[in-house]
């Protein structure tokens, strides 16, 4: 069967004047409906280019997209913009990080929302202002007949990330890809966020990719999660799976990174030493090795010279030399603990 969403071997490089900057290289995932991928990592790692290049967003001047990404079999690489336009909004649609750029401070947010909804479905002023009325209220605003003419400086900030998912939904997209969607909001508000994100889904039957530095949010909503590193799949598979027994070092750092109310309170967090490399001039051989503990775990140097493919590992798959003795050996006795 035709997979919903297909990544498939995506390279997505910048023309800079320091030199080409790949951005992804190589990455390959699929998702089907009513499935959250979270797609987690440090800043560089690809994820967000990964999430713009899916609905062209892109920066299209300076960059080189090669591979294919596929959305109900059709090929959206190579598309122009008319025909990428025509799937923005109705099959496909994006709520970026931050909603008080992202929104006009010029229109309100009632006008933002119905401008998707008519250019897409010809519907008359009258019925797309009732459509942003009903978003509103389907998304939590309180009192929506009245805060639809309201301006964007006129919400709080969950309001306005509320009034952005609306604007996604315009038009019952069947895929949303979510960038850092509760970064910018405090906790409590993060929570509603992400179980709207959720009801929603379960209401529109929705395939969401969710972009996030956060474990704690990939584990509240994703299905699976797919863990980059300097453009690359480090390592991918179900979110338990994946937050329990991973099968990649830089999992496991990212993980030990995370504070729990176990961790003694002066205990150092197991921080991941160093910083990403330069995706300009990434190093031989496996692009993590400069930052990894366990290179020397692993014979012939080939970490230093070859470059890991995503192997069967624990309950994952993962981009990593190391032996499955090795790897299970260290889960248990370094990362079981925490
Ligand atoms: Fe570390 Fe080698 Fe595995 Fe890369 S391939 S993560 S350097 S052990």
């Amino acid at each position: 069967m035709t997979p919903f969403l297909e990544v498939r071997d995506l390279h997505v490089s910048f023309d800079t004047d320091d030199g080409v900057v790949r951005a992804v290289d190589g990455l390959s995932f699929t998702l089907e409906r009513g499935r959250t991928l979270g797609i987690v990592g440090e800043s560089g790692s690809g994820k967000t280019v990964t999430g713009l290049a899916i609905l062209g967003l892109h920066d299209r001047r300076r960059a080189t997209v090669t591979g294919e990404i596929r959305l109900h079999g059709q090929d959206l690489v190579g598309l122009s913009e008319a025909e990428l336009n025509r799937l923005r909004g109705s099959a496909m649609a994006m709520v970026f990080q931050d909603a008080l750029t992202a929104l006009s401070p010029y229109y309100s947010v009632g006008h933002q929302i119905a401008e998707g909804y008519r250019l897409h479905n010809q519907a008359t002023k009258k019925q797309a202002r009732q459509r942003a009325i009903d978003l509103l209220g389907r998304v939590g605003i309180p009192r929506p007949a009245e805060r639809v003419d309201s301006y964007p400086h006129e919400f709080s900030g969950g309001m306005r990330q509320r009034a952005m998912i609306a604007i996604a939904l315009a038009c019952d997209p069947e895929l949303l890809i979510a960038d850092e969607p509760t970064t910018a909001l405090d906790v409590t508000v993060q929570a509603q966020i992400l179980d709207l994100l959720a009801d929603l889904q379960a209401e529109f039957n929705s395939a969401i990719v969710l972009v996030t530095h956060d474990l704690g949010v990939v584990s509240q909503v994703a299905d699976d999660v797919l863990v980059m590193y300097a453009g690359r799949a480090a390592e991918r598979g179900p979110t338990r799976a994946v937050l329990t027994r991973p099968g990649h070092p830089y999992t496991w750092g990212l993980l030990s990174s995370v504070p729990r109310l176990t961790t003694a309170i002066d205990s150092d967090l197991l921080a991941i030493r160093g910083t990403p490399p330069s995706l300009i001039d990434l190093p031989r051989g496996c692009a993590f090795r400069p930052r990894c503990d366990y290179a020397p775990l692993v014979p012939d140097d080939r970490c230093a010279t070859e470059i890991p493919a995503l192997t069967p590992a624990l309950g994952t798959v993962a981009a990593c030399h190391l032996r499955s003795g090795e790897r299970e050996r260290i889960v248990v006795e370094r990362l079981l603990p925490l």
